[in-house]
């Protein structure tokens, strides 16, 4: 057994994760092997093929209750599926857990039709989503957002504005698009196939991610297109702050994980390379970048794991999650920086993993808030401004 200090933490789950990655090892690198060495995204058949396999095993939406379709798991369990996706290196891996584009919190809210017809085929991994909140003049101020939802006299709804960096809008069964209600920000479902929805502008990222520009062109929906009814009218960015703190917890464990991952490459490379008749290991510059990142990743996983269970205990804390997630994300970006530092040239070279992570775990701290934002929660929490 290991005596990281964060083991004290990751005991409690242990059969599950040890499953997930005897499933990642077995099932995924073998599939994994024949993707492009860029790390580009993964075919979506093969993404969806990924998805159903694990939510059939019960590892993909764990935390939903079984009659959904989950595992009825505790989010700590979840936190660490995710982190051992982060750690296990295999491109896949975060595929085979929800994301940003699995099941979403806010339809946790949603009417009973909703639950049935939208949020049960996400936890199973049939379907997916997209969530248009973003939008051209509204990023982290969410509340300023310009797209409006018009109350029809026939009880439905006309949506009008343009959203920006949607993740998977190319590829999602419906979208959760948030628009200006009179009463507030209020949150509908929009099937992607609606005549008046078109995906504007592709964004591509720096690691391969597509985000989608969605165009609102006076969408009409029906009464029932509004997430939990009459009560999710105004409600959507107060119902979302659960959403958040869990979304940046789950952020923050693959952070840990990916973190994990580079710091073993670093010190497993620091052992082998010789430069001036030593390994590389030997010299102090290079463990400062292995001892630093050690010290730095033990401290943000037990951040995480710690929130995750206080989450458990119905804890909601936002400022907690937001500490996890500012600290979780800046460590990961410094330590695969540091790790790649390690590997001089090699790492660089297309195809190594340490090239991909360089690019991939950059939108980490821009992602369910930025590293600023979550600054500005936390101090909210102290009593500043
Ligand atoms: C990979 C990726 C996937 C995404 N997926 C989605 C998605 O699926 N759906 C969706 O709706 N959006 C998505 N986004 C958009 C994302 O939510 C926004 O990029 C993010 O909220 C920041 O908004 P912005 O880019 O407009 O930056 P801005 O809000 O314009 O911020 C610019 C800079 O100013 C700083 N800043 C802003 N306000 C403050 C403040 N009050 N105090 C201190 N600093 C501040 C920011 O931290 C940042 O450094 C995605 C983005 C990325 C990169």
């Amino acid at each position: 057994m290991s005596t990281a200090p964060s083991s004290v933490l990751e005991h409690e789950h242990r059969e599950i994760v040890d499953a997930f990655e005897s499933f990642v090892r077995r099932e995924l690198v073998p599939l994994a092997a024949d993707l492009p060495e860029s790390g580009e995204l993964p075919p979506a058949d093969l993404r969806a093929y990924v998805r159903t396999r694990s939510a059939r095993l019960g590892f993909y939406a764990a935390d939903h209750p079984e009659e959904l379709g989950g595992s009825d798991l505790p989010f700590s369990a979840v936190v660490q599926l995710h982190h051992a996706a982060g750690r296990s290196g295999c491109p896949l891996a975060p595929y085979a857990l929800a994301g940003s584009d699995g099941p979403s919190p806010l339809l946790r809210q949603g009417t009973e039709e909703q639950i049935k017809r939208y949020l049960m085929p996400l936890v199973r991994g049939e379907a997916t989503r997209c969530l248009a909140l973003t939008e051209p003049n509204a990023g982290s101020d969410a509340f300023h957002l310009t797209s409006t939802a018009t109350r029809q006299e026939d009880g439905g709804w006309l949506l009008s504005g343009r959203k920006t960096f949607v993740s998977n809008a190319g590829h999602a069964d419906f979208a959760i698009v948030v628009a200006r209600a009179e009463e507030g920000p209020t949150a509908f479902v929009v099937e992607m196939d609606h005549p008046r929805l078109r995906i504007g502008q592709r964004y591509d990222g720096m690691s391969g991610e597509e985000l989608f520009e969605l165009v609102l062109d006076e969408v009409r929906l029906p009464a029932d297109a509004v997430i939990g009814g009459e009560a999710g009218i105004g409600a959507a960015l107060g119902n979302g702050i659960d959403s958040l703190s869990r979304g940046r917890l789950v952020v923050a464990a693959m952070c840990n994980g990916i973190a994990e991952y580079a710091l073993r490459l670093g010190v497993e490379y620091a052992r082998e390379r010789r430069s001036f008749g030593e390994r590389i290991g030997a010299y102090q510059h290079v463990q400062e970048h292995l001892v630093s990142s050690r010290a730095e990743v033990e401290a943000a996983k037990l951040l995480t794991l710690a929130c995750a269970r206080l989450v458990d205990r119905g804890v909601e804390a936002p400022e907690n999650a937001a500490l996890a997630k500012l600290t979780a994300s800046e460590t990961a970006v410094r330590v695969v920086d540091r790790s790649l530092r390690v590997h001089g040239a090699t790492g660089w070279v297309r195809g190594h993993p340490l090239e991909f992570l360089y690019r991939y775990v950059r939108m980490m701290t821009i992602i369910e808030g930025t590293s600023e934002i979550q600054k500005v929660i936390i101090a909210r929490a102290m009593g500043l401004g």
